[in-house]
């Protein structure tokens, strides 16, 4: 019985890992043609001053118009597009647009001081990121890159770091995304020296109620202030939230509580509307 029970379950796992090997390689396909066909597109989140409430920037976001599944958000395809080896492409659609987007809303008169675009770790090693970006003409300050930590800690830190230190050079700036989680090290700050800094969402949101949370949030932005480097936060989904981590000092709000990601338009109409309500 044990033994024909081992085989039912041998047999359940593989239905799964064959079943799951088609979809891959399904949403792989699909993949590559919705970016021949321009299905991607990037939908932005506004961030605000804590002090002032004033409207410092965006974080273009990949979304997906799948020609049968509506839009899709980064978490039903980035990790295969990362398995094919395409976030590059993806990333490179997203910059390309946020900057044309930018542009747009400047004609409308809509001012967007800074956009934020996610980039992937290979595309940080990939000297093709530094020719696109020198054709761009970027004012200093209005364009942003998000990084994760774990790009720094590879074996081609070194390659990393020049191409940081060009991409620095070009006027854009440099934000560590999701600190806090994963391979954080205080050292990376130091040695990095971020603009930004973003304090990752999981952290952010026990601090309301968890003084030990509250604590840490505290520490992190103490650490990056005497480090000069400017504070975000993200998850940010309550008035409560808000408010204490202006309090504690945190420079930049973004999440729920303001806004959530927005197409061009639906951004443009907030922009120009009454303005933004921060939800309780
Ligand atoms: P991220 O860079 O940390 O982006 C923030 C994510 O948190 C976004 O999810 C956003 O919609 C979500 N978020 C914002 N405010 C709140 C909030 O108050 N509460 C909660 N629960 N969530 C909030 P999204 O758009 O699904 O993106 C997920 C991740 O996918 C991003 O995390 C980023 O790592 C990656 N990603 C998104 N766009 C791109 C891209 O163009 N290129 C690359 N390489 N990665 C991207
Ligand atoms: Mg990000
Ligand atoms: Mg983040
Ligand atoms: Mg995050």
């Amino acid at each position: 019985r044990a033994k024909s029970m081992g085989r039912n379950r041998f047999e359940f796992f593989n239905h799964n890992l064959q079943a799951d090997i088609i979809n891959t390689k399904r949403t792989a396909d699909e993949i590559l043609a919705g970016i021949d066909n321009c299905e991607f597109t990037a939908w932005y989140q506004p961030q605000f001053s804590a002090r002032t409430m004033e409207l410092t920037g965006v974080e273009a976001l990949v979304r997906w118009k799948h020609p049968s599944k509506g839009l899709l958000t980064p978490d039903k395809f980035l990790r295969i597009a990362d398995e094919i080896n395409v976030v590059q492409m993806l990333d490179r659609i997203v910059l390309e647009t946020a900057l044309r987007d930018k542009m747009r809303w400047a004609a409308h008169g809509i001012t967007v001081p800074k956009v934020s675009v996610n980039v992937s770790a290979r595309r940080l090693h990939d000297g093709s990121l530094l020719e696109s970006l020198a054709d761009l003409h970027i004012r200093p300050g209005e364009l942003s890159f998000e990084l994760v930590e774990s790009i720094f800690l590879d074996e081609s830190e070194d390659v990393a770091s020049q191409n940081l230190e060009r991409i620095k050079a070009l006027g854009i700036d440099i934000e560590i995304d999701d600190f806090g989680t994963g391979h954080t090290s205080i050292v990376s700050l130091l040695k990095l020296k971020p603009k930004r800094l973003k304090i990752d969402r999981q952290l952010v949101k026990p601090i309301v109620n968890a003084s030990q949370e509250r604590a840490l949030v505290s520490s992190i932005i103490e650490i990056a202030r005497s480090l000069g480097v400017e504070t975000v936060a993200e998850g940010v989904e309550t008035a409560a939230h808000a408010e204490l981590l202006r309090d504690l000092g945190c420079d930049i709000l973004q999440g729920f509580a303001f806004s959530r990601p927005l197409s061009f338009d639906d951004f443009s109409a907030e922009a120009t509307g009454t303005g933004w309500r921060l939800a309780s």
